[in-house]
């Protein structure tokens, strides 16, 4: 088989499990498999560039970096809906439109996604481009981002017009949305809100290796073009289905209004158990002719219109407004509410967010208020009900003091949230910081959970992580729920974690902005904490991926006497401060100031290993040769191209034993 062969071979094969697991949620191969089949291609792109393609699925991986995203206009305008609110609404609508058509009407019914609408264009089975809604006339060009979105196929199968868009909705399932938000309450940021802004706002990252980490999703509803051979809404559907797309499969074809109400009582009820968020029903005349005929008001189409599923509202009584103090010492204020059914499960809290929300709805203790659950897990407070408002009420206050510590409370300029400023003092931090310290990701403490933390603080027993290591069985007994045999595997636990490689440490330090991965480029760089508590601000942020807000988070956290105080005590306890010797002793800077670039298959280390190598010893990898190459490492079959421009550029092409010698492996 030929190079070039071999590369559409792997394409091809990739392409298929990309379908079989993302459209139709069918593997058919182990992940190990698939990863190493895309590193095989990968490679072999690498070494053979005069076989690039765009639409590879290698290129799902991302790394293109837009700045400022191109305005396209869209050949077809995309039109809104018009919404309906009850069956009357729609027996209105279908009258309408009989005196409009000849024939009889059928209807298909499909699930109104809540997510970011996209129009993709595809020409000879290539995706071409994918441009945002915007404002129905031109939209941003979001290619680069919407590639890396599994679903999305890059390369058409079966029988598919020459050119067409297609267009549909691109969601974030909630599964995906929920682990997005642990890892950023983790690090202390604000959680996002709702699943929907957070698709549209992932269509809009600058880097898109970015986008393809957040789990998207692309259900496609609607297919646009000249002479398609199409007849029918629901033919649409099945043959964009046949072409790879992923259509949702809930679409169904009826004959009259009262199945399409069939369809929507259905769906109210189920939608719950649905993986993404759905706001209601979209029906469409099936029949295209009369979809022409039908045509548009200057919003939206006359031939479709969304039902849109009553948001489930009571209105039940607030009783109290309480403040909790999280780790970061962020306030938040909770509605107490006389407990109350929706949606299935009794609600007596709400979130009220924070100060502004609070006057925005001139919310009260007594009033009667109405609660939804939307688009948010969480229950929210949307009004209160000013007729029922008791007559001596008064508008409430916003705590001035925290809770829990009385200290007074602080808030930047241009920041939603109240802040406790007693970092040392407060204890809800103090419990906050320690529970973080012992998480499964951090220390990973067996035998200690989060309310035995509660109880250690609340019983004087200790009052930062650092105590934990001076802790004894005999003080641990007496508390509630302690045996002996607990008490040991606690201090077993904690002995144990004196271990754990120093990039877990620094994450367990809980040092805002500083996450696992952040926590990982800091120890690597820095290799021990003395060198980073004397990092400037300037040297942090030239380090990859360092920003100026986990720069300066580093910096404050490492101004505090305490802080260093307690890295003092954990290095006397033996905690890891530093990365280990054997990881150390595998890197030097023979390579310093040197770059790379690897081409070709290499026999005594792998590709990724020698990439690793060159890291390790100080040297920087570059994927394609310039000026400033220092070295090109060329196994087999290095591209003739790379070849041609090393030679034109006098750079020095090494076999991988001349480089293993240089670093003397
Ligand atoms: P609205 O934004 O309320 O005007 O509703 C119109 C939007 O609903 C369209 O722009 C689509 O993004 C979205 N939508 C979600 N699901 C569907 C569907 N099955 N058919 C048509 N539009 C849909
Ligand atoms: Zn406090």
């Amino acid at each position: 088989m030929t190079i070039k062969e071999q590369i559409l071979q792997l394409r091809d094969e990739l392409n298929k499990h990309n379908y079989n697991y993302y459209v139709l949620d069918n593997p058919t191969i182990s992940d190990f498999d698939f990863d190493t089949k895309l590193k095989q291609l990968q490679e072999l792109e690498a070494s053979y560039p005069e076989f690039f393609d765009a639409n590879s699925p290698t290129q799902r991986v991302g790394g293109e970096i837009t700045k400022n995203f191109e305005t396209l206009i869209h050949e077809q305008r995309m039109y809104s809906l018009d919404n309906s609110y009850s069956k009357e609404d729609l027996l209105e609508w279908e009258t309408r439109i009989k005196k409009l058509v000849d024939g009889e009407l059928q209807f298909t019914c499909e699930l109104k996604y809540d997510g970011a609408s996209i129009s993709l264009t595809y020409e000879n089975g290539n995706l071409i481009k994918a441009v945002t809604r915007g404002d129905g006339v031109q939209g941003d060009n979001v290619t680069a981002n919407v590639k890396t979105i599994k679903s999305v196929p890059l390369q058409l199968k079966g029988d598919f017009p020459e050119k067409f868009d297609i267009r549909g909705e691109i969601v974030l399932p909630w599964e995906g949305f929920n682990k997005m938000n642990e890892e950023r309450i983790e690090i202390g940021e604000e959680p996002y809100r709702n699943p929907r802004n957070t698709a549209s706002g992932s269509l809009k990252l600058q880097d898109s290796s970015e986008v393809a980490k957040r789990p998207l999703e692309c259900l496609l509803y609607s297919i646009v073009g000249n002479n398609l051979n199409i007849n029918t809404q629901f033919e649409s559907l099945e043959k964009a289905h046949a072409w790879g797309f992923k259509v949702p499969n809930a679409a169904k074809l009826v004959n009259s209004i009262d199945q399409v109400f069939e369809f929507i009582n259905y769906w109210d009820e189920h939608r719950h158990h649905l993986p993404y968020e759905t706001d209601g029903v979209v029906v469409k005349v099936n029949n295209l002719q009369q979809q022409e005929e039908l045509g548009f008001t200057a919003k939206a189409p006359r031939w479709a219109i969304a039902y849109k599923f009553k948001a489930e509202q009571v209105s039940t009584r607030l009783n109290e407004i309480t403040y909790q103090v999280g780790r970061t010492g962020a306030i938040t204020p909770v509605a107490n509410l006389e407990p109350v059914e929706l949606a299935g499960t009794t609600v007596k809290r709400a979130s009220l967010h924070n100060a502004d929300q609070i006057e925005k709805l001139d919310i009260r203790v007594g009033d009667e208020v109405f609660v939804e659950k939307g688009g948010e897990i969480i229950p929210k407070i949307i009004a209160v009900d000013l007729s029922k408002r008791p007559e001596n009420s008064q508008p409430t206050k916003y705590i001035t003091h925290c809770p829990e510590c009385e200290t007074e409370l602080v808030r930047t300029e241009g920041e939603a949230q109240h802040y406790c400023p007693n970092y040392n003092g407060c204890k809800p931090q103090i419990i906050g910081r320690i529970q973080h310290f012992i998480s499964r990701k951090a220390m990973d403490i067996e035998g200690l959970g989060g309310e035995t933390v509660a109880l250690l603080v609340h019983e004087g027993l200790i009052h930062n992580y650092s105590d934990l290591y001076e802790l004894t069985k005999e003080q641990v007994i007496p508390l509630e729920r302690m045996a002996e045999k607990s008490a040991e595997n606690l201090i077993k636990g904690i002995e144990l974690s004196k271990t754990v490689p120093f990039e877990r440490v620094l994450f367990a330090l809980g040092i805002r902005f500083v996450g696992e991965t952040v926590a990982k480029k800091l120890a690597n760089h820095y290799k021990n904490i003395d060198a980073l508590i004397q990092a400037t601000h300037d040297d942090l942020i030239h380090v990859d991926e360092i920003g100026v807000k986990i720069a300066e988070s580093v910096i404050d956290f490492f101004s505090s006497e305490l802080n260093k105080d307690m890295i003092n005590r954990l290095r006397g306890f033996g905690v890891q401060l530093e990365i280990s010797a054997e990881k150390l002793a595998n890197q030097t800077n023979k390579l310093d100031g040197n770059i790379f670039v690897v081409s070709g298959v290499f026999h005594i280390v792998s590709r990724d290993e020698l990439k690793k190598l060159i890291e390790d010893n100080g040297g920087k990898v570059s994927s394609s040769i310039s000026g400033k190459t220092s070295y090109i490492i060329a196994g087999d079959n290095m591209g003739p191209s790379k070849k041609e421009k090393a030679e034109k550029l006098k750079i020095s092409i090494i076999t991988e034993q001349d480089f293993l010698r240089m670093i003397q492996y």
